[in-house]
């Protein structure tokens, strides 16, 4: 199982932490884990069960699987030839206030919607912090949607052009880029970008720069 942590806060401002406890976000990694069409499963192979070892019991298994498969993080690398791989990210981002940016009353009328500026905006008035210094999640309610893939990235079928589900604007993503200083963003949808985006237009903007992408 992969767990990912974050801190959640009620209320932040740059980097002081108000209240704060630890939520797992992550889904368990098996091979019931929903995925994008184009990538790989997940496979699990057992390698030992049982006294196969000097009379000795053991489990052992080995496992396969897309490397964005899960609740998992996406670096710099991913979309940026020059861009900064995983280890190289500071270690003193994967720890920040969280900001939840919440879309769902939109989201449940259009699964194409995206984060606007707009509502970035609304969360710094509504609870007087910047989201300078935040990883900025983004709350659409489709984790509710999780055990059903037509529901939760809006075809079975394995096509990118076919896929439904809220996520950041091209404008939200460059406007976060280039007004605030953020460590990293989150979406619990299977990509951050909006499923009608197929071009990845939020990718292509965040992973230009140096901080974390996490998502399911
Ligand atoms: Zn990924």
């Amino acid at each position: 199982m992969l767990l990912l942590a974050l801190l959640s806060l009620a209320c932040v401002s740059d980097a002081v932490p108000l209240t704060r406890r630890m939520v797992d976000m992550s889904y368990t990694f098996d091979d019931t884990i929903l995925h994008l069409p184009i990538v790989n499963k997940f496979q699990l192979d057992v390698v030992y069960n049982g006294t196969e070892l000097n009379g000795i019991w053991m489990l052992g298994e080995d496992y396969s699987a897309s490397v964005h498969l899960g609740t998992h993080m996406d670096a710099p690398a991913h979309f940026d030839p020059n861009g900064t791989a995983v280890d190289k990210i500071p270690i003193r981002h994967f720890v920040a206030p969280a900001a939840v940016i919440d879309i769902t009353a939109k989201a449940e009328l259009d699964p194409d919607c995206g984060a606007t500026v707009e509502d970035l905006l609304h969360w710094e008035r509504l609870t007087g912090q910047s989201l300078n210094q935040t990883i900025v999640l983004l709350k659409s309610g489709w984790g509710q949607k999780w055990n059903n893939m037509t529901a939760y990235i809006g075809s079975t079928e394995a096509d990118i052009n076919k896929m439904h589900f809220p996520g950041f604007s091209e404008e939200s993503a460059r406007w976060l880029v280039e007004n605030r200083n953020i460590y990293g963003i989150g979406s619990e949808t299977i990509s951050f970008d909006r499923g009608a985006a197929n071009t990845f237009p939020a990718h292509q903007i965040f992973l230009a720069t140096a901080f974390l992408v996490w998502r399911t």
